[in-house]
């Protein structure tokens, strides 16, 4: 399997996959009723949307490789599921096994080399395969690796009591930071002269999008302020998940409102292939638009 890859000025980006499922677009947005999808299906299909109108979504990690630096965002679901919440988790992968690690490492990038880990968030498919089980202990992932955390996620999750955030933190994250591997930032750290965060509130309240900026040439990785590309067609429609739907509009909002019809490229945290695209307005509309 060949990894998506892209080249923003002198920034690589390769995607390496976990796995691709479906849900019904109508479970997974309340707004998505079958006149709501009709004016956007037919740019939706095939890569986005499948013959019975489920939404394809894909969980993935992004490499991003900048002035020297090798950066891993998000770690997807992995295999080092807390007991409590499970179901949730076999449900998307399909499987117990995970074949995230052994991808990014067919694609050139041993856990050794990851010098950056940086999670635009603190869900679940987000997080996995920041810790792994070896002989029964949960052991950082990455060695060689900071692992970034935005302060303001790390401190809403730590303050809830549902059992099911508990136990991921437990797991994935509160290992890195014992281990002295977190570094726990601003939502608008600069990573690189060519990487930083950019705040987009609303899914989480520490939500991050990772900005790229080189030669001339832009890109965002959306993390989950939009979670399938009809959102960019239908900002306000929000998923169960989001933490303040309001504000998860909003952010679209801004991101419409700045770069619709210009050169950034979207590349989606949960866009299946081709993953990535522009912002375009067609008779009025505004459609993402891949390839
Ligand atoms: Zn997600």
């Amino acid at each position: 399997m060949s990894n998506l890859t892209w080249q923003i000025g002198c920034v690589r980006v390769t995607r390496i996959e976990e796995t691709l499922t479906t849900i019904p677009l109508t479970s997974f947005f309340a707004a998505a009723t079958p006149e709501a999808l009709a004016p956007h299906l037919p740019w939706l299909r095939p890569h986005f949307v499948d013959a019975q109108d489920h939404a394809i979504l894909s969980i993935h990690g992004l490499v991003v490789e900048s002035q020297g630096r090798t950066i891993l965002v998000d770690t997807c679901i992995g295999e080092n599921w807390p007991e409590s919440n499970p179901l949730e988790r076999s449900a998307l992968l399909g499987d117990p096994t995970s074949p995230f690690l052994g991808n990014l490492e067919r694609a050139g990038f041993q856990r050794e080399r990851i010098d950056v880990v940086l999670c635009t968030h603190l869900h679940f498919d987000h997080v996995g395969c920041n810790t792994m089980r070896v002989d029964d202990t949960v052991v950082p992932t990455f060695p060689n690796a900071r692992y970034l955390f935005a302060r303001t996620e790390w401190e809403h999750w730590r303050a809830q009591e549902d059992p099911g955030f508990a136990a991921t933190l437990r797991e994935t994250v509160e290992p890195i930071l014992a281990a002295g591997l977190a570094d726990l930032v601003e939502c608008d750290h600069v990573v690189t002269d060519e990487v930083r965060l950019e705040p987009t509130p609303g899914h989480t309240p520490g939500h991050v999008s990772v900005r790229i900026a080189s030669q001339g040439k832009e890109a965002l990785v959306t993390g989950d302020m939009a979670h399938h590309p009809v959102q960019w067609a239908e900002p306000t429609w929000g998923i169960a998940a989001d933490s303040d739907g309001a504000q998860a509009t909003r952010t679209r909002q801004r991101i419409l409102a700045q770069h619709t019809d210009d050169d950034l490229l979207i590349i989606g945290t949960h866009y299946a292939p081709p993953t990535a695209g522009r912002l375009v307005r067609r008779d009025g509309r505004v459609r993402f638009a891949s390839g």
